[in-house]
């Protein structure tokens, strides 16, 4: 069965380049959002209400034939209810797990998919003992972070009382919890984007290297070849989707520990650091995701050439200094600037992988600059 009416529930940047990507296949895209100014608003139409109220819900999914998500952290319990009115793709399950860092670690781990070790805390005791027992690690909450947000990094046993002051005590945790990871010494970080069909077909983007500062990504470079890695990476991607029953994309991030992969979190939708396969692949990621979920054949994920691209983050560089750059793909969400915030991106497409470092050099100081 194939789909054409697409519900989106959240119509940030990820809403809105999936919607793009709708329009040349013929897709229908409406979304859920609390603001008309949300970014997809400017390309499809929205229905305007709280992410999780059921009687919007319900009046999204009643007009879709499937639900699908640029907001990831929707309650189980909201969505249940919307299963008898369309498809929800990615399924339920999937999201309820990536909501919680500690089931998503022991869903990694019973698939053999190496995490950090780390543990859960619920009391400053809880803390001490794990850094005891773990070193310096990231005190995080396990619910609700995002871009760095909800972390606290924790070099010495005495940053115990000003980690526990910034997360623990603050009420950041609510009623959830945190959990202490392990700091992982990593080489680079790298992130395995892919789709699965509901026939179970599974196409993958090569491996992109992911660079952050502040826990926000700052910029990613695809491929990344290293073929030992990819397969890994791949073989732990394919594991996910199937024990999941997963439909749609899927992305894994992952740090490069001593030349092994260890697993930092999964995402349930389309991703920053897949946002490189609009300009550099035959296919995009979201439209990939939209042909995914409409049951319609998935395109090739093969890439172009070299690509970099770089997050606008607070405020947007001055356009037509960037547009004077050979082969350079300029992507504006149309948000209000706030600082720290993603406002838009650029990708750098390169024949060759020397070419593309020295772009992506060259378009990072314009981006400080302007
Ligand atoms: P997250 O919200 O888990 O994706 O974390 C955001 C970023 O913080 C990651 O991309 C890493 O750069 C850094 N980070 C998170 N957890 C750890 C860890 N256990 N060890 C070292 N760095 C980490």
């Amino acid at each position: 069965m194939t789909f054409s009416k697409v519900g989106i529930v959240g119509a940030g940047q990820l809403g809105r380049m999936l919607a793009l990507a709708g329009y040349p296949l013929g897709l229908h895209c409406l979304f859920l959002d609390r603001s008309t100014d949300a970014p997809g608003a400017q390309v499809a139409p929205i229905l305007v209400g709280d992410l999780e109220d059921p009687g919007k819900l319900m009046e999204l999914a009643e007009r879709s034939d499937v639900v699908t998500f640029d907001w990831e952290n929707i309650s189980g319990a909201a969505l249940a209810p919307l299963e008898k009115a369309a498809s929800i793709r990615p399924p339920r399950k999937a999201l309820e797990i990536s909501q919680d860092r500690l089931l998503e670690k022991a869903l990694f781990q019973s698939l053999k998919i190496p995490v950090a070790a780390h543990a859960a805390v619920d009391s400053r005791e809880d803390l001490a003992r794990a850094v005891r027992r773990l070193g310096s690690g990231v005190l995080k909450t396990r619910r609700m972070g995002y871009d760095g947000k909800g972390q606290y990094v924790l070099r010495h046993a005495d940053d115990i009382d000003a980690a526990w002051a910034h997360i623990g005590a603050s009420g950041h945790s609510g009623a959830s919890g945190l959990i202490y990871e392990q700091f992982q010494r990593f080489s680079r970080e790298v992130s395995v984007i892919g789709a699965r069909s509901a026939a179970g077909e599974i196409v993958y983007y090569p491996l992109s290297s992911n660079t952050h500062s502040g826990g926000i990504l700052r910029y990613s470079v695809a491929p990344f070849i290293n073929r030992t890695l990819e397969r890994t990476a791949r073989r732990c991607l394919k594991k996910l989707m199937e024990s999941l029953g997963y439909v749609g994309i899927l992305t894994i991030e992952f740090f490069v520990v001593k030349g092994r992969l260890i697993a930092n979190e999964m995402a349930p939708r389309v991703h920053n650091s897949g946002h490189w396969t609009i300009d550099g692949c035959i296919t995009s990621q979201f439209e990939n995701h939209l042909r995914a979920i409409c049951g319609l054949p998935l395109g090739s994920t093969r890439a172009l050439g070299h690509t970099a691209m770089i997050n606008f983050l607070g405020k947007m560089p001055q356009m037509s200094r960037l547009l004077a750059i050979e082969g350079l793909g300029f992507h504006d969400y149309g948000k209000e600037p706030r600082p720290g915030r993603k406002l838009g991106h650029c990708s750098i497409i390169r024949a060759h992988a020397r070419d593309r470092n020295q772009a992506l050099a060259d378009a990072l100081q314009l981006v400080q600059w302007s």
